[in-house]
Formats: structure tokens, C-alpha cells, sequence
């Protein structure tokens, strides 16, 4: 068995949040993350600390603070301006090994991932990948991470006896964000760190952002599946009418019909919408994943046997093609706000 560099009797109890920072906004799955950290850690006497990487980020540390962090320790360098894997990996690694937390979690982005992934295997730990919940086992102090598997066939929970620190990665919209208290108080602590130029591979020479489609916050969110048979447009006015985002089942998304960003489920985006309307949709656990944290759900099948109306709050049972145009038209000039 492969020993890690620390082990369960020399941690500390402390979760550790890995707060990822874009041109200076701290990622929203790493507040979603403090704030599940901050339910544990009280529950558990445990202390929640954050590990900033960058440069000129420190004005970032009081907002994690504000989102439930006791402790930030901050890292600052020429060479963290932007992210690359290699000094990222080896801060993280450094830092990691000087104060052994117990726990660590990262949000599944893909930088979060990329860095999950190399620092697991140079700290000789497992890694959880994707998890649906997070918990802590208070006698033995034992993360246990809930994983869905074979197709969703099987939710694990999976734990780690021997190995530190105990990582994850959780994407976003699996946790609420917290409200940010700015009155609350806590500590941010500079440290020093060996980095060697030499190590970096890459340059960054151009950075490029997407046009910034995040439909894990959208309030109204209409979702299509092969039932729409390509006919997305009617979704997309629907959307207008109430300021909402069309996402899709994987079958349109895999015949072009949408773009994949728009992808909703397991291996797309995980939404929380206030309302989810879901339209020619079957109910695919895979699918499901993606909107089961919807304040209210309503879809609309034509088979009165779709297991989608075993999820949705509001059914109906009718052909796409008919009932969405005279919803439209029934909608259309109302005043739509959400609670
Ligand atoms: C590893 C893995 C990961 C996956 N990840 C995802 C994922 O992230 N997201 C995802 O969505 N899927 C994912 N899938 C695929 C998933 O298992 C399902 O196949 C998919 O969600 C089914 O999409 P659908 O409901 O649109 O299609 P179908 O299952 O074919 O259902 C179409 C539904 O439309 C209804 N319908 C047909 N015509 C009409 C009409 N005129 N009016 C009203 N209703 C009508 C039918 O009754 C049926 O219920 C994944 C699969 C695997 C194996």
C-alpha cells in the first residue's frame, strides 16, 4: 500500500479550502465550499482554513473570511499571477505538507480538477472526485464523500482510513452559497515559498474567456431532451419570457442541436434553479442529477409513465409541440417574479 507523506496521526483538524481565484474574483464553487466547511468544522470543533494562491490577491482573504473561513494562508508570487500546474502543484504541495490538514477539497473546475489530480499523486493520497455530499464522521474525524457510480446505479460513500490529506472535488452548485458576513472575524497568514522557476513548463501568453454561460445559477432554467426533436427555438422564447437559460438533455447537445455548455446532469452542468421546466425530458438518473436541487420542478411528457414526473413537483402529461405554444401565448405580456 502506498504510504502518504503524512499520516491521520499527524494531521490537523482543520478543512482546508482550495480558494480559486479568476482576475481577482474568488470562484463561486469555492465559497459553496467554505460554507459546507463552516456547517462541518462548527458541528466538529474543527477550524476552516482557505489556501489563496496568486498575485496581488490578498484583498480577496477578507471575503473568505466573510464566507466562513477562520483562517486564509496566502501565497503571493510573480510566478502565480496566472495559473499553471506545475507552481501551483508545488505551493500547494509545500504548504500542504507544512500544516497537514485533515481534509482538503477543491471545486471541480478545470483548474481544480488539473490541480487535484497532480497534487493527490505528489502527496500520496486518494482523491474524491465529483462528490454529491460531504461529511465528516465526528469519532474518527473521516470524510466521507458521497460518489454516484455505474450510471448512477450506485451512490458510494467512500472514506479514507489511512491517507492524508482526505481530497475532493465537488462541482459547481452541489452547495448553496453562503450569506457573507463581513462583521466576522479571522486571520490571514503570509507565507514564504520556495518556487523555482525552472519547474515551469508553461507559459501562459493569452488568456481567453468564454462568453461566461453559467447556468448553475440561472433562476429559470428550461431544459430540453429529444422529445423537442431539434426544436429549441420555442425554448428560447419560452426563456425570454421569464429572463431564464435553455439547457438540454445529452442526446439534442450530441445531435447539435445545442451547444454543450448548455448540457445539464452529471456530465454537464448541476443547476439550482427556482424553476426547472423540463420538456420531452425521460428522467435519466444522469439527467436528474442536474436540476434535483430546483426549488420546484414541472415537466411536460407525453407518456404518463415517464420516470421524470416521479421528480417533478407540477405534471404534465402532453405533446411538447402542442402545450408549449399555448403556454407561450398564455404567458406572453405577464409579469413573471420569482420569491
Ligand atoms: C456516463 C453517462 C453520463 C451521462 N451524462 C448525462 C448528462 O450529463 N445529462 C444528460 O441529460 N444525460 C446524460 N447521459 C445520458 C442519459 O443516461 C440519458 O440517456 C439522457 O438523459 C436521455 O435524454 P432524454 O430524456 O432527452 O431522451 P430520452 O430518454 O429518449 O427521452 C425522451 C422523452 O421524451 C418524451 N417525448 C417524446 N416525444 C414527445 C413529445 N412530442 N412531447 C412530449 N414528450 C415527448 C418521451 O416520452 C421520452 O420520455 C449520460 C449517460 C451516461 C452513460
Amino acid at each position: 500500500m502506498v504510504t502518504s507523506h503524512y499520516s491521520p496521526q499527524a494531521e490537523n483538524k482543520t478543512i482546508w479550502v482550495f480558494l480559486e481565484q479568476q482576475d481577482g474574483v474568488l470562484e463561486e464553487v469555492s465559497l459553496e465550499l467554505l460554507a459546507r466547511g463552516r456547517e462541518l468544522a462548527d458541528q466538529l470543533g474543527w477550524t476552516l482554513e482557505g489556501l489563496l494562491l496568486g498575485q496581488h490577491v490578498a484583498g480577496l482573504a477578507p471575503h473568505g473570511i466573510a464566507c466562513g473561513a477562520d483562517r486564509i494562508w496566502l501565497a503571493e508570487h510573480d510566478l502565480l499571477e496566472h495559473f499553471t500546474i506545475e507552481a501551483f502543484t508545488q505551493v500547494a504541495c509545500q504548504l500542504l505538507l507544512q500544516k497537514r490538514p485533515s481534509v482538503f477539497w477543491l471545486g471541480a473546475t478545470p483548474n481544480g480538477r488539473d490541480l487535484a489530480g497532480r497534487l493527490a499523486v505528489r502527496l500520496r493520497t486518494g482523491l474524491n472526485a465529483d462528490c454529491t455530499d460531504l461529511r465528516i464522521e465526528p469519532r474518527e474525524g473521516l470524510l466521507v464523500c458521497e460518489v454516484s457510480g455505474f450510471g448512477g446505479g450506485v451512490l458510494a460513500m467512500i472514506e479514507m482510513r489511512n491517507h492524508r490529506p482526505q481530497m475532493a472535488t465537488v462541482r459547481p452548485g452541489v452547495f448553496a452559497l453562503p450569506h457573507p458576513d463581513p462583521s466576522r472575524v479571522g486571520e490571514v497568514i503570509s507565507m514564504e515559498i520556495d518556487l523555482d522557476p525552472a519547474i515551469i513548463q508553461t507559459r501562459v501568453i493569452e488568456r481567453s474567456v468564454g462568453a461566461g454561460l453559467n447556468l448553475s445559477r440561472v433562476p429559470f432554467l428550461v431544459t430540453g431532451g429529444r422529445g423537442m426533436e431539434g426544436d429549441f427555438k420555442i425554448l428560447e422564447q419560452l426563456a425570454q419570457l421569464f429572463e431564464g437559460e435553455v439547457g438540454a438533455t445529452r442526446p439534442p447537445v450530441d445531435e447539435g442541436h445545442v451547444g454543450r455548455e448548455r448540457q445539464v446532469g452529471q456530465t454537464g452542468v448541476v443547476c439550482s434553479p427556482k424553476v426547472a421546466l423540463c420538456c420531452g425530458i425521460s428522467g435519466a438518473f444522469h439527467f436528474v442529477v442536474g436540476i434535483e436541487k430546483a426549488s420546484l420542478v414541472i415537466a411536460i411528457n407525453s407518456d404518463p409513465e415517464a420516470p421524470i414526473f416521479e421528480y417533478a413537483d407540477y405534471c404534465v402529461v402532453g405533446d411538447v409541440h402542442e402545450v408549449l405554444p399555448e403556454l407561450i401565448a398564455v404567458l406572453s405580456g405577464q409579469q413573471v417574479t420569482y420569491a
